[in-house]
């Protein structure tokens, strides 16, 4: 897979106006989409029984081979007539019931004009009939079901054959994230297995002498390592395997050490910390010298330092190169630069190449100051004020607080260009959908 990605240096000479300096948060995914492109059509597949298909991929367009209802079948329990034999003229109809069948059984002769049939949800329509009356309507007196036909319409209550899905029309397309529905959906064809993109695989590790793991003692002025938990817990929601490189110091020798293994064992490396500018950011100078790698400033917050790049696989029998996302070390800016940038990527490289995150419109509840110049992710809540709802920013944005994140329901996203926002103005909103 040596050829898999364009280098980052002709992607970003190919751009007008690219300025390492201060890079727009559209900008940074265009270059990402371009890195990760062609990766998603080097990605093979893999038969899975259909239990193990959420979350997967779907590799092939899906094809009804079947129609689904396979057949006309009531909706409801009741009874099932011909609508043409009732007399127009006479409001209460009196039809004989012939017999009784339930979901699964057969009718086992003809309905002539004047029958109808007692049939419960699911039962496959006699062929004579086109409307069920629900069960609720009727008295039944000496074997004779009685209505008043005013409340029926023809077809009333009978699911339709292939109303759900049609044979030989496509059911679900390529690329597609299998959902829980989905799955449903294939069962009904009687499909047991499928096919789905091969699942990638993620390494990562959090950078930092400060780091201690949770269950280590914290050593003065030192603080746990959560970042290494939300991203592999963000990372366990992907069609992904997921290795742990644990905690690397700031040393040149040793960073350089773990990203060359990571990049023999893995399709793509997520990292944090290390990033900026500090003394011990080593990072910049080790990535470079192994790899493509740039490093960009975002016209963003939170998240500003960010690497994106690729490392050559020169450790390993396989040759080319692993993407690498050098994320900051803040734990929120972590998380929002893995929700904007490192998901899509990855969902896009798993073979769900249309993937883009799905965003509400919704009226801001208080108004909101913001610089010009930099798209902004506000952690906010949804609330609901007469009927309507609102989204309403957190108090303290601070990219350290991780608290905030945990209360937070969804991301607000203030526009690069935008200023001032007055209450009641409409932004658009990122659901946390599990995610975070
Ligand atoms: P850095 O970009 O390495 O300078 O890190 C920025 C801030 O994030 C510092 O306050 C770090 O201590 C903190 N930080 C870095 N890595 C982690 C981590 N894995 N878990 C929690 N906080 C971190
Ligand atoms: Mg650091």
């Amino acid at each position: 897979m040596s050829d898999n990605y364009k280098s980052i240096d002709h992607i970003i000479s190919c751009l007008s106006g690219y300025d390492p300096n201060s890079i727009s948060v559209s900008e940074a995914l265009n270059i990402i989409f371009e890195l990760t492109e062609k990766y998603s059509k080097g990605v093979c597949s893999e038969n899975v029984c259909l239990k193990d298909a959420p979350g997967r991929i779907l590799y092939d367009d899906l094809i009804s081979t079947i129609d689904v209802p396979a057949q006309d079948n009531a909706a409801m329990d009741g009874y099932a007539f011909s609508y043409a034999s009732l007399n127009g003229n006479d409001k209460t109809t009196q039809l004989r019931i012939r017999e009784s069948i339930t979901a699964g059984e057969l009718v086992t002769r003809e309905i002539q004009e004047g029958d109808c049939v007692r049939i419960m949800t699911g039962a496959k329509m006699p062929r004579e009939c086109d409307t069920v009356i629900p069960q609720e309507f009727v008295s039944i007196v000496d074997g004779v079901a009685c209505f008043n036909s005013d409340i029926v319409k023809q077809g009333d209550n009978r699911r339709k054959r292939g109303e759900d899905l049609r044979l030989g029309k496509s059911a679900l397309r390529r690329g597609r994230l299998i959902s829980s529905s989905d799955v449903g959906l294939i069962a009904s064809l009687g499909i047991s297995d499928i096919q789905v993109f091969k699942k990638l695989c993620v390494g990562y590790f959090s950078t930092g002498n400060e780091l201690r793991s949770p269950g280590q003692k914290l050593d003065e002025g030192c603080i746990y390592d959560s970042n290494s938990y939300t991203i592999s817990a963000m990372l366990e929601r992907l069609p992904v395997n997921v290795l742990d490189f644990g905690i690397v110091e700031d040393d040149p020798l040793l960073l350089e050490k773990s990203l060359k293994n990571a990049a023999s064992k893995t399709d793509l490396i997520v990292t944090s910390g290390g990033v900026s500018v500090g003394e011990s950011d080593y990072t910049k100078q080790v990535m470079k010298s192994i790899g493509n790698v740039e490093f960009w400033k975002i016209a963003m917050r939170p998240g500003r330092p960010m690497a994106v790049g690729t490392i050559e696989k020169s450790d390993s029998q396989d040759i080319g190169q692993a993407i690498l996302f050098g994320l900051p070390g803040n734990p929120v800016a972590v998380m929002v630069t893995f929700f904007i940038f490192v998901l899509p990527a990855i969902q896009r490289m798993c073979g769900n190449i249309t993937f883009s995150h799905n965003k509400i419109q919704l009226p801001l509840h208080t108004s909101v100051k913001k610089k010009k110049g930099r798209t902004e992710f506000r952690r906010g809540n949804l609330i609901r004020l007469n009927d309507e709802i609102y989204v309403e920013p957190q108090k303290n944005q601070g990219s350290g607080i991780l608290r905030s994140m945990s209360e937070a329901d969804c991301l607000i996203i203030l526009e690069h260009d935008a200023e001032n926002y007055e209450a009641g103005e409409n932004v658009d909103v990122l659901i946390f959908d599990g995610l975070h």
